[in-house]
């Protein structure tokens, strides 16, 4: 609607006529131009205003001509720009229309504004759905003419709700392979806490992300579909960046066969086939499912004992192929099976526990016992030890070394008491067990605030750590953690009960994004050489070095620990 165009007069004959017909009269012509709404036009109009939508009933209901003519006038300028010189109209031909209608709206009359108003809206919608299209077909274009957000907020608020924004979106990746007659697709969605969007890239999708992946995205939003500025293959942008990946496999029932096996010259039977059992599929499966929330656990069988036809051998690959066969030999259907425990009694190897980091099979040489077995087990599910990063003369900073098997509070470390000690948030936030799908979350610290996490081991939904950055490397763009818990004496941390100074505050881990191997407990009082004395107690505030960011410990209760985080220079 341009005034240096030819002006276009618009009426409804069926206000007089009862019929859905409109026509158009071109300033400077006699005849008029019959057109009937087309689909497109006549959808969009009747959905923002259903009394204009069916019978003649509804035609009855128009309060006045004038009001009627409006309402004919939005169906007709849309389809005018939808059809002109028979083109379907463009992202560019609308959005100019848009911000030109936008213009003439902000200086015009009282009298003409409604007019405008209304002309704009069924521009805006037509130019929505027309975006909506171009989300599957052509992201970019979404892209190139989305209209900035100072520029959104200058239309007046009927037309800003159908003009796309920018926006931000944390959430769990669905990655969808659809396989049809004509080829596969991939369709890409984000569940949120609160919706799912629908992913669409401008560039290629990436191929390296599983459903599962916790990513944040920023992209221009049309609906309920985002249109991303990414990625290649394999690297993101910040317009998707990963959160977090987890590991395959290490949810749900874990199918497992363990051997029990001797050799032709130590027959010995240390425990029996039923202490193995229960050890196993009741001890340590219930290990599993408090440190899973529930969500992972051991089932299985025990076969065995079985003497091998050779003598003890610290081969492991030969011990496990000869308990195979035995196995097999006897009726045990291997394949069955996901992972796979060699038990045997200890023959002097220099190892108690020995296993495939992500892999099937672990060994125990010597006393079966949850110490040994949940801990190889960790490994079988993807986890490196729990270190402990030794400093002096401060906490993470000085002259540090790291102690391989130093967290005493995690059964990847070297617990204090062989019973018990969850794998600390890092770890579990690896194997998906925190921060993924329907795990409790951690909350990542983004700005300055007091956050309350719960008890560590309790088996419910609330946040159960905080997540704040510490550094970033420049080469590999991985993100080092500070990970903050509130540890009670519960379940499989009962042994914390003599240990009240962790209990009485937070602990405190780093962890690297992408770097499996860099669990680290830190000591908060580094001036004694205890390890079980390492927590931030309340009232204590711990200040970072390198960033000047302070984290305080307000207060515990037994439902919760309250921190204060002030973010420094350095924090994201
Ligand atoms: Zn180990």
């Amino acid at each position: 609607m341009n005034k240096n165009n030819a002006r276009i007069w618009l009426f409804c004959q069926s206000l007089l006529f009862g019929r859905r017909q409109c026509a158009r009269v071109q300033a400077g012509t006699s005849e008029p131009i019959h057109i009937t709404p087309t689909a497109t036009s006549g959808v969009h109009v009747a959905d923002r205003v259903p009394a204009f939508s069916s019978s003649s009933r509804v035609w009855n209901q128009a309060k006045s001509y004038r009001t009627a003519s409006l309402l004919c006038i939005v169906i007709a300028a849309a389809t005018a720009l939808a059809q002109s010189n028979g083109q379907p109209a463009s992202p560019q031909t609308l959005t100019t229309t848009l911000l030109r209608l936008n213009k003439q709206y902000q200086s015009a009359p009282a009298a003409t504004k409604t007019q405008l108003l209304l002309q704009m809206e069924a521009i805006a919608v037509q130019r929505q759905q027309l975006l909506l299209q171009l989300m599957k077909s052509d992201p970019g274009q979404v892209l190139r003419y989305a209209v900035p957000g100072n520029v959104r907020a200058d239309f007046p608020t009927q037309v800003e709700g159908a003009i796309e924004a920018t926006q931000q979106a944390t959430g769990v990746l669905q990655v969808l392979m659809e396989d049809r007659s004509d080829g596969a697709r991939l369709h890409y969605g984000l569940k949120t806490a609160s919706e799912r969007l629908s992913l669409h890239f401008a560039r290629i999708a990436p191929t390296n992300l599983l459903t599962g992946s916790r990513v944040r995205v920023q992209g221009v939003r049309v609906g309920n579909s985002l249109a991303l500025d990414c990625c290649n293959s394999t690297t993101t942008t910040s317009s998707l960046q990963i959160l977090s990946t987890v590991l395959p496999n290490t949810f749900r029932g874990q199918h497992t066969l363990v051997l029990l096996v001797n050799f032709q010259n130590n027959t010995s039977q240390p425990y029996t086939a039923t202490f193995a059992a229960n050890e196993t599929f009741s001890k340590n499966s219930q290990f599993y499912e408090e440190m899973s929330y529930g969500q992972t656990w051991f089932t299985g069988n025990v076969a065995g004992w079985y003497k091998l036809p050779i003598n003890s051998t610290c081969n492991l690959s030969t011990i496990a192929s000869y308990a195979n066969q035995a196995a097999s030999k006897a009726g045990f259907s291997l394949s069955n099976y996901q992972r796979f425990v060699y038990a045997f009694p200890s023959i002097g190897c220099g190892w108690w526990g020995t296993a495939y980091i992500g892999g099937t099979q672990a060994f125990v040489s010597g006393s079966y016992r949850l110490a040994v077995l949940s801990h190889e087990l960790g490994h079988l599910l993807g986890l490196y030890h729990s270190h402990a990063l030794n400093c002096q003369p401060k906490v993470d900073t000085g002259t540090c070394s790291s102690i391989e098997y130093g967290d005493t509070l995690d059964m990847m470390g070297n617990p204090s008491d062989f019973e018990g000690g969850h794998f600390n948030a890092f770890q579990k936030e690896r194997l998906g067990w925190l921060n993924y799908g329907s795990s409790p979350p951690i909350l990542t610290v983004q700005s300055n605030g007091s956050y309350t996490i719960g008890p560590y081991e309790a088996q419910n939904g609330i946040a159960k750590a905080l997540k704040i950055f510490r550094s970033k490397n420049s080469s590999t763009g991985q993100i080092t953690w500070y990970y903050v818990e509130y540890r009670k004496a519960m379940g499989f941390d009962s042994f914390l009960s003599n240990y009240s100074e962790i209990t009485n505050g937070v602990v405190l881990h780093l962890g690297t994004s992408s770097t499996p191997n860099s669990s680290d407990l830190l000591d908060l009082r580094p001036s004694t050489t205890s390890w079980m004395d390492v927590a931030l107690d309340v009232g204590q505030s711990f200040k970072d070095p390198n960033t000047g960011t302070i984290i305080k410990v307000s207060g515990v209760t037994s439902s919760g620990a309250t921190v204060q985080v002030t973010l420094g220079s350095g924090g994201n």
